[in-house]
C-alpha cells in the first residue's frame, strides 16, 4: 500500500481529488453529483480522482454500502485511480489516536470527561439564555491528562478553538467566506469508543492523500473553518476548497425521498441511461460555455470548469432527465440498450425473436427503457379488444369487414421473405389512397395491435411477420 500511495500521491501530479462518502446507503444522485465534478476536475486537469471511505460513524454503518457504491459509480462510468488501494478510515484508527495525543501534547486540543447528561443540561441553559448551543469550556481548562483516564472513564479529545478573531474560507466558488471563531464549538476529535470524528479523520487524509482541491456539498461549508484551524494546528498546507451548491427540488425545497427516486440503482431500475444520468448531473450547478444541453462525456471533461460553477441551490428537474434520457436511447446502440433492458427485465426477457426489431421501432418513442415492455407487450399477446374499437370513425362496421379481407387477399399473395414494411407499403398504400385511408389503415393497424395507439401497421407487419400477421387479421374478421 506505501510504495502505491508514493506513486500515485508523491508524482508530478497537480491536481488530486476524492470522494469520500460515509456508507450508510445507497449512492443518491446527490452524491453521484459530487463524485462527477470531482472526476471532471481530475479528468479535465490530468488529475486523479480517488475514492475514500469515511466510516469512523459506527452507528450509521450500512453494511454492503461500500460494494454498491463502488458498483454505482463504475455503472455510471467514473473510474477510480486508486481502485483496490481505496482508503478506508475504520482501518486507521490508530493514526487518528496519534495525531490527537499530538495535539494534546501542544496544548491544541484537551481531555474533556463531561457526561451527555452534563452536554445536555448545558446546552439547554444556553438556549435558554438564546445563545447557541456549544460546549460549556468546562474541561478547557482543567488540564486532565490522559494517563489519568485512559482505561479507567470514557473521555473524549476536544479541539481547542481560538476563541476570538475570524477566520476566512477562500471558497472556489463562493469567493471568501468569514466565520467568527467565537462561534465555533470545540470540535470533539476523538470519541469515547476510541474513532475520531469526520473532521479530524477528514483532514489528517486529505493531507495524506496530498489532496490539492477538496471539493464537496455546500453542507460541509461551516465545517471547513474547522479543518482549516486544525491545518493550522498541523502545521499543514490545506488544500484549495470548492463548495457545490444545494440540490434542490422544482419547489425550492431541499431534494428527499419524497420528490421521488433519489438512489442512482433506483434510476438505473426505473430505465436511465448512465450517459443520461452523468449528462444531467452534470448540468446541476454547472453549465458549459454555450449552454448547450446534451453533452457527451468526453465534452464535459472538456468543458468543466470550476468558475462555472453557480453558487444558487441547482433544481432537480425530473422532466429534464427524461428528456435527456430519450435523447440517448435514440442514439444508442441496440446491444447497449438490450443489455440495461435485460439489467431491467432480466436476461430471458431480451432473448425474445423480436427483440432487436423491437428496440428499433420503439427508441424514439421512449422516455425510459421501463416503457419499452408496455409499449411492446402487444407484439407478443395479442390483447383482447372490442371488436367496436376496429371501426373508423362514422364508418359502419361492414365496411371495416370488407376492407380488412380485402386486404387479407392483397397481403396473402406476398411471398414470405419479400414482407417487410417497405413491399407491404406499397402494395397497400395506393389501395388505402383508393378506398379512403383512415377505412383501411385504422382497422388493420387496430386488428395488429389491438390497441387503439401504436406504430404504424406497415412497422407492425414488418416486425411480426407473414404468419402472425394473417393470424390476427383473421381473428379480427371473426370478431
Ligand atoms: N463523508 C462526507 C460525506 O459523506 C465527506 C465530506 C467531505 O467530502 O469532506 O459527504
Amino acid at each position: 500500500m506505501l510504495s502505491f500511495l508514493k506513486n500515485i500521491f508523491g508524482g508530478k501530479n497537480k491536481v488530486i481529488v476524492r470522494f469520500a462518502p460515509s456508507p450508510t446507503g445507497e449512492l443518491h444522485i446527490g452524491g453521484a453529483r459530487t463524485a462527477f465534478f470531482n472526476y471532471l476536475f481530475a479528468r479535465r486537469n490530468g488529475g486523479k480522482f480517488l475514492l475514500r471511505i469515511e466510516d469512523t460513524d459506527r452507528e450509521r454503518l450500512v453494511p454492503g454500502s461500500v460494494d454498491r457504491i463502488k458498483a454505482a459509480l463504475k455503472w455510471l462510468g467514473m473510474e477510480l485511480d486508486n481502485e483496490g488501494h481505496v482508503m478506508v478510515q475504520s482501518e486507521r484508527v490508530d493514526i487518528y489516536k496519534k495525531r490527537a495525543l499530538e495535539l494534546l501534547e501542544k496544548k491544541d486540543a484537551y481531555v474533556c470527561v463531561c457526561s451527555k447528561e452534563k452536554l445536555a443540561a448545558d446546552q439547554e441553559e444556553q438556549m435558554k439564555m438564546g445563545r447557541p448551543p456549544m460546549y460549556s469550556g468546562h474541561c478547557r481548562e482543567v488540564g486532565i491528562k490522559i494517563s489519568e483516564v485512559e482505561g479507567k472513564e470514557p473521555y473524549v479529545i476536544r479541539m481547542k478553538m481560538p476563541k476570538i478573531g475570524k477566520i476566512t474560507v477562500h471558497d472556489l466558488i463562493r469567493g471568501d467566506v468569514e466565520f467568527d471563531q467565537s462561534l465555533i464549538d470545540d470540535q470533539v476529535l476523538l470519541k469515547s469508543d476510541g474513532y475520531p470524528t469526520y473532521h479530524l479523520a477528514n483532514v489528517i487524509d486529505d493531507r495524506e492523500m496530498k489532496i490539492s482541491h477538496v471539493i464537496r456539498a455546500e453542507e460541509w461549508l461551516p465545517s471547513t473553518p474547522k479543518h482549516l484551524v486544525l491545518y493550522k494546528m498541523f502545521g499543514w498546507e490545506a488544500p484549495k476548497f470548492a463548495h457545490l451548491p444545494m440540490i434542490l427540488a422544482p419547489d425550492k425545497s431541499k431534494l428527499s425521498k419524497r420528490h421521488g427516486a433519489t438512489g442512482v440503482f433506483e434510476y438505473k431500475q426505473l430505465g436511465y441511461l448512465p450517459e443520461a444520468i452523468l449528462n444531467f448531473i452534470g448540468l446541476m450547478g454547472w453549465h458549459p460555455k454555450e449552454d448547450r444541453e446534451v453533452l457527451s462525456f468526453k465534452e464535459m471533461i472538456k468543458e468543466f470548469s470550476l468558475d462555472r460553477v453557480q453558487k444558487g441551490g441547482a433544481i432537480f428537474d425530473v422532466k429534464k432527465l427524461n428528456w435527456l434520457n430519450s435523447e440517448y436511447i435514440k442514439k444508442a446502440p441496440v446491444s447497449e440498450l438490450k443489455k440495461s433492458l435485460a439489467d431491467i427485465f432480466g436476461h430471458d426477457f431480451i432473448k425474445k425473436d423480436l427483440i432487436d426489431k423491437l428496440i428499433n421501432l420503439s427508441r424514439d418513442r421512449m422516455e425510459k427503457l421501463t416503457d419499452f415492455k408496455e409499449m411492446n407487450e402487444f407484439f407478443f399477446n395479442l390483447p383482447n379488444y372490442e371488436k367496436q374499437l376496429l371501426v373508423w370513425k362514422n364508418s359502419p362496421l361492414e365496411k371495416s369487414f370488407e376492407n380488412l379481407k380485402l386486404v387479407l387477399e392483397k397481403i396473402s399473395e406476398i411471398n414470405e421473405n419479400d414482407f417487410n414494411k417497405a413491399k407491404l407499403e406499397s402494395i397497400l398504400m395506393p389501395f388505402a389512397n383508393e378506398i379512403g385511408r383512415g377505412d383501411v389503415l385504422w382497422p388493420l393497424r387496430v386488428s395488429l395491435s389491438g390497441k387503439d395507439k401504436s406504430p404504424g401497421p406497415f412497422d407492425i407487419m414488418g416486425v411480426l411477420g407473414k404468419k402472425e400477421t394473417i393470424r390476427r387479421i383473421n381473428i379480427a374478421l371473426e370478431k
